[in-house]
């Protein structure tokens, strides 16, 4: 493996790339600086952001340029401004001592007239967009008879962009002595126009694809109910409370949606898409880059010119119609050796996309289950005591308080203190996940025993999934409880049995709901249900007195969103008149008190 001393750089450049840090180069770094340095031409470099490409190009031409020159002698076109002021902060600390060598990074939005003069000036290197430079090269106020580089970053984002008649126009009329570099994360076929047309023999130089092989991309797969996306992006931020990632929507409406619902729900998340102004988009990117927003709502189009190379996360809220933009974006995280997370969330329709987006990352794509509340749980808590590790003691600020603080704890033994702190810390946690429902689909095959369920399952308003396998026995259930049918002294019609459930209107429960789980539990269609009486958090209903003791005990054992289900035989008459009277409710309280050693073997389906 080479270094950079080995290129022949000149010392100016070594000082100011070693200061960076920058020790090794990186593949693309090793192949195309000593080409360019050595060998004139044109290049196509097919490599993505995050390789290190901006000083595979960089570095060279700034071994170049003569700075006795004033005139432009390269031209960097990039497809949005971020990214043409990346690259000028790029070249700039890459030339902190390089005498004499100056950029400017122009685009639009920004007024020429201040443009063209910085230029006139005097500058040997120009940093722009296509359309901004195509104004300038029409205008002819700017000398680029000198130019000899002309390089094309992210060549197929341009054309992407629709940048493809101003390329056009810049390659026509940029001096045909040039060197022409091209660079692109994709060969797509009006790339390889532009090569074809506007180069002279390129050489190709390609450095393995970023996401593929020895990647530090994690590539992650959650398979949800379509009307869940929302909720799993908030487990996924939950279950990482360091979250710095960004969320890839299709639209500009659902992006701000998505970012809406965020903040609103408490999370630090701004959206950046093309409806905001550039000063707006500036400051969300400003924000973002320095870290006060953790979450970033973007379209691909906005996100472009982003770049922040310690991203944990990359989620892909849809997956994008175009494998190569899932490339892109999952190219966000797990840059500069760092390790990153790619998400995608997608629905049972969608599943037949992991294999064409397998084979262009080349390598496998996990489907893991959406963390539940539990884990969630389990995460903060580590989180919280990874923090209590690392805070730094600021003696000096808590001083003055230290001994009363002392003095009032001191009665508090150090196990009782350490719980205390974490229940404290987590109350309002415990309230919110323990009641999480568990957003997995379990697909056909999967598990056999729970496919019928799984598909059929009925649900809640919220989309609730009753669970037939909770994990818990029927041991209570066939113990001390009294679940002898008493027939109609329960005030159930004749010939029907009625039958206490704990779900009620509160669980988003109807009648229809009722009857989907009756039939789920019991395997049959054919159970004749009577009256049901849905109350807010019960309820009773009838069901045929031959089956009705089955059912019943078909139910134990079972649950509904995550909660036990309790289903026993009325005990008096709770028929329409009586059915709220108090000592029913108070029956249920004491239910509940009774589930604390409701513990037994994982039940399975017959
Ligand atoms: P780029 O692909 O040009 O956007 O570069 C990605 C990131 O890697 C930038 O933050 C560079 O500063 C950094 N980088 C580029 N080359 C090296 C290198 N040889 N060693 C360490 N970091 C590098």
């Amino acid at each position: 493996m080479s270094d950079f001393q080995s290129f022949g750089l000149n010392e100016a450049i070594l000082r100011a790339i070693s200061e960076l840090g920058f020790e090794t180069p990186t593949p693309i770094q090793e192949k195309m600086i000593p080409h360019l340095l050595n060998t004139p031409g044109d290049v196509v470099g097919l490599a993505q952001t995050g390789t290190g490409k901006t000083a595979a190009f960089g570095l060279p031409i700034l071994n170049f340029i003569n700075p006795k020159s004033r005139l432009p002698q390269a031209l960097i076109l990039s497809p949005t401004r971020e990214l043409a002021l990346q690259i000028t902060r790029d070249l700039e600390s890459f030339s902190k001592y390089l005498p004499g060598v100056s950029l400017i990074a122009v685009y639009g939005g920004a007024p020429i007239d201040r443009q063209i003069r910085a230029i006139k000036s005097g500058v040997q290197i120009v940093v722009a967009t296509p359309g901004r430079m195509l104004d300038l090269i029409n205008r002819k106020v700017v000398d680029f008879s000198k130019v000899e580089y002309l390089v094309l970053d992210e060549a197929d984002e341009m054309l992407n962009m629709g940048f493809r008649e101003e390329l056009d126009a810049i390659l026509e009329n940029v001096p045909s002595e040039r060197n022409t570099l091209l660079f692109s994360a994709t060969m797509q076929p009006d790339v390889a126009r532009i090569a074809s047309n506007y180069m002279k023999k390129p050489t190709e130089i390609t450095v393995g694809k970023k996401n593929s092989g020895s990647s530090t991309i994690q590539h992650i797969v959650h398979l949800i109910h379509e009307k869940d996306r929302y909720e799993v992006v908030k487990r996924i931020a939950d279950s990482n409370p360091d979250i710095y990632g960004i969320v890839f929507c299709r639209t500009r409406i659902e992006t701000q949606d998505i970012s809406d619902k965020l903040r609103k729900d408490g999370y630090n998340a701004e959206a950046l898409h093309g409806d905001l102004s550039q000063s707006q988009r500036d400051y969300v990117m400003g924000k973002f880059r320095d870290g006060h927003i953790r979450i970033l709502v973007a379209t691909d189009v906005a996100a472009r010119g982003l770049d922040v190379n310690n991203l944990s996360h990359v989620i892909n809220y849809n997956l994008p119609d175009d494998v190569e933009v899932y490339t892109h974006r999952s190219g966000r995280t797990g840059r500069a050796g760092r390790t990153g997370i790619c998400i995608s969330i997608i629905n049972l329709k969608e599943k037949f996309k992991i294999r064409s987006i397998e084979r262009t990352v080349q390598t496998s794509l996990q489907v893991k289950p959406v963390p539940t509340g539990a884990e969630i749980l389990g995460r903060q808590l580590h989180s919280l005591i990874d923090k209590i590790h690392t805070v730094e003691i600021k003696e000096e600020n808590i001083a003055p308080y230290l001994s009363d603080i002392q003095e009032k704890l001191l009665h508090i033994d150090r196990e009782t203190l350490i719980k205390k702190m974490i229940s404290m810390e987590f109350s309002q946690y415990f309230e919110r996940y323990s009641k999480m429902k568990d957003l997995n689909v379990i697909e056909s095959g999967d598990r056999p025993d729970r496919k019928r369920f799984d598909r059929e399952a009925p649900r809640d308003q919220d989309g609730g999934r009753f669970n037939r396998d909770s994990g818990r026995g029927d041991r209570e259930f066939s113990g001390s409880r009294d679940h002898g049918d008493r027939g109609n002294a329960t005030g159930a019609e004749p010939g029907f049995s009625r039958v206490f459930i704990n779900l009620g209107k509160m669980d988003g429960l109807t009648p229809k709901d009722l009857i989907g789980i009756i039939n789920e539990v019991s395997r049959k269609r054919n159970i004749e249900i009577g009256r049901i009486d849905l109350g807010k958090t019960f309820t009773f209903f009838e069901l045929d007195e031959k089956f009705a003791r089955k059912v019943v005990e078909d139910f134990q054992g079972t649950e509904y969103n995550g909660r036990p289900l309790q289903v026993e035989f009325a005990k008096k008459d709770t028929g329409p008149a009586s059915r709220f009277k108090p000592e029913f409710r108070e029956r249920g309280g004491s239910r509940n008190h009774d589930r604390g050693g409701y513990k037994g073997k994982p039940r399975r389906d017959r």
